[in-house]
């Protein structure tokens, strides 16, 4: 196992005829620690798969420095840097058996048959395919072929870090969900290092001790579920997790007070001073109604069960606000506040560190 570090990583793929080339990841440092259980998350085309392929050696970066403990591994090939990778769509050998399939990768490495059997069968009894240990692999599902290209990512126990490049994607609901409640207690079993990368919030959210947010090339923010949901430190992150996102207002600096919604937010004024596009971000958790707050016209209720969404709109903007459960919705002279605590100023999209809130 190792800490994996990524420094100062920058990654070009060549020009297509007639296109420019494309800067796949802008800048990256990063560090993995060891043991960690990491989630990659960001929309399609951000990077997420370049920038597993860089970790396991599989793309050489165009600028950059892989290093795993103290060691330089950018021109190490694939195979020295000892790595389980699942991709998106399972690869598997039909004409060996499911047994044989999930044996490979300890065969291939020359761990005695004594030992194999074992790490098999454990791994199979994980992932409920003991009864299918028999059979060729050519006759399952794409969800049972898919669950031996997680076995044979996890059946190594010699890894530095096992990385899942969105696995998913071709399993049913149902038995997702179950999976990664499987690879997460199994994270805790065995202590490995984890990137499990995807496009979806939840799965990130419940599978990860820390989130790795990407955009356009970059993280823009790396946190714990909580940091992610209570200090999005870029508009994208605000916007991207949650549901409702967060709400991102236009606003403006008037003498060193913060504007939005022609109103003035006192509390996040002393951030707002200098140059650039100033926006307001505020969960729809942390809009409220309130007697003195700021009038608005309520377009749409829709009641989720434990909770409403509203569809609010003041000076032209929209906006949504979680109502709880038991909370009454007033039906005239509606106004809102922003919980201060949990509104944020944003600057050119990140978010500004205000003095006065010493955060
Ligand atoms: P993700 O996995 O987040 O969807 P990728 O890492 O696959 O993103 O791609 C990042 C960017 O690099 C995208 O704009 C994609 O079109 C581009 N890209 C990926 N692979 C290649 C390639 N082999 N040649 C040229 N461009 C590529
Ligand atoms: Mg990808």
């Amino acid at each position: 196992m190792a800490r994996i570090e990524l420094k100062g990583i920058r990654h070009c793929y060549p020009a297509r005829r007639g296109e420019d080339p494309v800067w796949a990841l802008e800048q990256l440092d990063q560090v993995w620690e060891d043991g960690g259980a990491y989630a990659l998350l960001g929309p399609s085309g951000c990077g997420k798969t370049t920038l597993l392929n860089i970790i396991s050696g599989l793309l050489t970066p165009t600028e950059g420095r892989v290093v795993f403990d103290d060691q330089d591994v950018t021109e190490v090939e694939t195979t020295a840097r000892q790595i389980a990778q699942v991709f998106q769509f399972p690869v598997v050998y039909d004409t060996m058996t499911v047994f044989d399939n999930l044996a490979f990768p300890l065969r291939n490495r020359g761990v005695p048959a004594a030992e194999i059997r074992p790490r098999v069968e454990e791994i199979a009894a994980m992932l409920d395919l003991t009864d299918t240990l028999g059979r060729r692999a050519a006759g399952l599902t794409a969800d049972g072929k898919q669950k031996i290209s997680l076995g044979r990512g996890l059946v190594r126990s010699d890894v530095n870090v096992i990385m899942f490049d969105e696995p998913l994607t071709v399993i049913d609901p149902h038995l997702k969900w179950q999976l990664r409640s499987k690879l997460k207690q199994l994270h805790q079993q065995v202590g490995t290092t984890m990137i499990y990368v995807t496009h979806d919030q939840t799965e990130a959210l419940t599978f990860a001790d820390r989130v790795v947010v990407m955009f356009e090339g970059k993280v823009v923010q790396v946190g714990t579920p909580v940091e992610l949901f209570e200090r999005p430190q870029h508009t994208f992150v605000g916007h991207f997790i949650g549901s409702p996102g967060m709400n991102v207002l236009p606003a403006r600096e008037d003498g060193g007070r913060l504007v939005c919604l022609d109103h003035d937010l006192d509390a996040l004024g002393s951030g707002a001073t200098g140059s650039g596009t100033l926006e307001v971000g505020v969960r729809p958790e942390f809009v409220r109604f309130a007697p003195d707050g700021i009038p608005v016209r309520i377009n749409k209720v829709d009641d989720l069960g434990r909770y409403q969404v509203a569809d609010v709109e003041a000076a032209g903007q929209r906006l949504r606000m979680i109502v709880p459960e038991g909370e009454t919705i007033p039906s005239e002279d509606e106004r809102v506040r922003f919980d201060p605590a949990h509104t944020h100023c944003y600057r050119d999209g990140w978010r500004v560190q205000s003095a006065e809130a010493g955060a």
